[in-house]
């Protein structure tokens, strides 16, 4: 089922999910799934708990294998490449970078060391601290620094950052892998009214520069940052659209909405 051509005429896409399907000792966590992601966009996906946003994102990066139909990553030059085939590792050097609920920094190290680590995919911590950054690597960390507005905590350790502050360095190692496609699942979990604000701006000062899908519950959050909404139920695209369209939905409002 090629539908891509049809709808995305002219769109530069970097992900296209296509007739997707995973199930679970006969449940369907995910039914017939259509996703089509372009370059450079912020997506959110929502749905009720259980919906499949996880499970569509272990599916991306090859945690989770499915049952049938097609994920595609699109590549600059034009290359298709099939992630069902591929493992984990393996999506993740194609620039798909996936920052998990709970952060994990290493405590032990400071702020800008983390950053270092992630920077020279080492194989092994030690190595990778006895590299001798080049001057590019010091820029390159000090940009992310500023995006994830923990300059000022360069070289303090990580264990001593906030729940926010940690969930920053974790998108900013991952930042520092320079990924074309960036998966957060619910970063303002456990944050501050402030610091859910905080990743919201974040997350905008990165459109266009790395195609972001982000999962999420917190509404104000979405109204934040949305540009446009996919509401995932059952597996399946309920409704996409603008946050406008998305919650005045009857549909959505009944099967999310009116459960807030
Ligand atoms: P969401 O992230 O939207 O809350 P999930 O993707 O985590 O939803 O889960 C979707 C459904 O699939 C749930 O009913 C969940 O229990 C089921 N599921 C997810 N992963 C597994 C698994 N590894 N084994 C069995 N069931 C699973
Ligand atoms: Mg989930």
């Amino acid at each position: 089922m090629k539908i891509i051509s049809e709808l995305h005429k002219g769109t530069d896409l970097v992900l296209s999910a296509e007739g997707v399907n995973r199930s679970f000792d006969g449940f369907k966590a995910i039914n017939d799934l259509n996703f089509y992601l372009a370059e450079g966009e912020l997506r959110t996906v929502i749905g009720p708990n259980g919906a499949g946003k996880s499970t569509f994102m272990d599916l991306i990066t090859g945690r989770t294998r499915p049952d049938g139909g097609t994920i595609t990553f699109h590549e600059d030059d034009g290359h298709d490449i099939d992630l069902t085939k591929l493992r984990e590792y393996e999506v993740n050097r194609l620039g798909i970078a996936r920052k998990f609920q709970t952060p994990s920094v290493f405590n032990n190290h400071t702020v800008y060391e983390n950053i270092l680590l992630s920077l020279n995919r080492p194989r092994g911590v030690m190595s990778a601290l006895f590299y001798k950054p080049t001057k590019k690597d010091l820029e390159e960390i000090d940009v992310v620094l500023e995006l994830i507005r923990l300059t000022d905590r360069k070289h303090d350790l990580a264990g001593f950052l906030s729940h926010g502050q940690k969930q920053w360095l974790e998108i900013g190692m991952l930042l520092a892998q320079k990924p074309r496609i960036l998966l957060v699942d619910e970063p303002a979990a456990g944050m501050s009214d402030e610091e859910t604000e905080r990743t919201g701006e974040l997350l905008l000062s990165l459109r266009g520069k790395h195609s972001i899908i982000v999962v999420e519950h917190d509404m104000e959050f979405i109204r934040q940052i949305a540009t446009k909404v996919t509401v995932l139920h059952q597996g399946h695209v309920l409704k996409e659209g603008s946050f406008d369209e998305v919650s005045s939905d009857p549909t959505v409002k009944k099967v999310y909405l009116g459960r807030q």
